[in-house]
């Protein structure tokens, strides 16, 4: 199931719990751990069945349970989830209990990985670790959800009787959606949807907002940790639940939300966000000036100009946060509403406010789309210089908020590649730019597509990331040629 680098250490602290120390230094990009997971499922929520074996859409239900959803190119799925369903001590459950209650998919598979003498053992670790259901209970929608889609269906069926030696009850199986949740990745199917993958180590892993590792899934779902940078001895290893390109307030909303933890990390007690000030506002008294959130204080803003020192009330800042936020959500893809929200919102944010960027990305992604779809008619030279401008902004901010070894860098660089490149060839085919020009250009695109490479290095072939390490060394080769036929090498 898992498998350990010698060079770290099981340690136990009342803080972090069960965690991983480095024992002897490890470098950037060496294996951390390789992990199967305990098992993939759907989302609670999703409503399309799923084939039970490969996990894509299922047009078909098993002949011979006749209670798991298969797909066309998938004739059986795991041995004892069929046969317990077959003949065994579920045979008289009802058939329709999946395609009814697809949302229990999740807590069922974990609850017949108990029941499997063979494959107990694996849930065991995760089983073992206490929750706390006090702290869960009626405290937001998520108990609510499990109760009414998960819980509820599960004891109407006659699962619990059909299981009788796990002693289940409704606080039972509240704690196991709890753990499957607490311990899940989200994992991309082969079809695009996203499932959760649980994983027993690798996502029991204390979070930091500027993780110390970084996590590669492959096809079957295996995990692979590896260090992001070099790490000393005594490092904890880490890695992160959330998107770093959030704020911290939205970070610590999702984490509360999703893990029930208060992040103290460095990050999080940083007003400047490394330096980023992905949450500073312009201040409103002077003309150069950025309020930053007084953490350990009030919560307000205040100016950091030393001749100023303006405060922003925090709630008027929530209350911008929140408009901006809702009208980020009705823009739903027009390129104009976002556009005129960016026009309206530039004076107030600090340009790497985390909504500014939140907004610039929505506008780069349909620019992108719109130049696959209609530009060989009619490239607009104007919309591409946009986007490349768009991507180039993300740059600076992906650097500082992962350093190391970092997948999100990659794929933003990656984004602004070809971007650029597009740009590039048009310009020098209208005859925009000398030749000259056009190799500096190549050159610059160059550099930048090495460096995306070597920052994926360590990714596996069979993934996500293994493909766009191939699709970027396409890009290169053209680049290459480009670069022989036009200037010298
Ligand atoms: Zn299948
Ligand atoms: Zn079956
Ligand atoms: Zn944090
Ligand atoms: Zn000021």
């Amino acid at each position: 199931m898992q498998d350990y680098s010698e060079k770290l250490q099981e340690v136990t602290n009342e803080q972090l719990g069960r965690h991983l120390v480095v024992s002897e230094r490890v470098e950037a990009g060496e294996t951390l751990l390789d992990e199967q997971p305990l098992m993939v499922a759907p989302h609670w929520e999703c409503g399309q069945l799923k084939c039970a074996q490969c996990m894509q859409e299922s047009y078909i239900i098993c002949r011979k349970c006749q209670v798991y959803p298969l797909c066309m190119d998938c004739s059986d799925h795991d041995a004892f989830e069929c046969d317990f369903f077959a003949s065994g001590a579920g045979s008289r459950i009802s058939k329709d209990l999946l395609v009814k209650h697809y949302s229990i998919c999740a807590l069922l598979k974990m609850l017949l990985l108990l029941e499997d003498p063979a494959r107990r053992d694996q849930c065991q670790p995760l089983v073992n670790r206490p929750i706390t259901l006090e702290d869960y209970r009626d405290k937001d929608g998520m108990w609510q959800e499990h109760e009414e889609q998960v819980v509820r269906p599960i004891i109407s069926s006659g699962l619990v009787e059909a299981l009788p030696e796990q002693h289940l009850t409704s606080d039972i199986l509240h704690a196991h959606c709890i753990r499957i949740d607490s311990n899940a990745f989200e994992v991309t199917a082969r079809d695009g949807d996203m499932l959760k993958g649980v994983y027993v180590c690798g996502a029991s892993l204390p979070h930091h907002c500027v993780p110390n590792t970084v996590v590669s899934l492959d096809e079957q779902f295996n995990m692979k940790l590896y260090a992001a940078v070099p790490l000393e001895t005594g490092t904890v290893v880490h890695t992160s639940y959330t998107n770093p390109l959030m704020g911290t307030s939205q970070r610590q909303h999702q984490l509360r939300l999703t893990r029930h933890m208060d992040c103290a990390c460095s990050r999080c007690l940083d007003p400047t966000e490394l330096n980023t000030h992905m949450s500073s506002m312009k201040c409103r008294d002077c003309s150069d000036g950025y309020a930053v959130c007084e953490l350990a204080g009030s919560g307000d803003w205040r100016c950091m100009s030393a001749t100023c020192g303006a405060v922003m009330p925090a709630g008027d800042v929530h209350q911008l946060l929140g408009e901006v936020g809702s009208a980020l959500v009705n823009a739903k893809g027009e390129l104009e509403a976002y556009e005129s929200l960016l026009a309206q919102h530039k004076q107030l944010f600090h340009p790497n406010h985390f909504l500014l960027l939140d907004i610039k990305q929505n506008i780069a992604s349909i620019l992108r789309a719109a130049t696959l779809m209609n530009s060989l008619n009619d490239p607009c030279k104007k919309l591409m210089q946009r986007r490349v401008e768009l991507c180039a902004d993300l740059l600076p901010v992906c650097r500082a908020v992962v350093p190391g070894i970092s997948k999100l860098y990659a794929i933003a660089l990656f984004e602004y590649l070809v971007a650029f490149v597009e740009l590039t060839e048009l310009q020098f085919a209208d005859a925009d730019v000398s030749k000259k020009e056009y190799v500096a250009m190549l050159m610059r695109a160059r550099v930048v597509a090495k460096e995306a490479l070597e920052l994926l290095q360590f990714e596996p072939e069979n993934s996500a990331e293994g493909f766009l390490t191939e699709r970027i060394g396409m890009e290169l080769e053209r680049i290459e040629s480009d670069l022989m036929k036009y200037g010298k090498l």
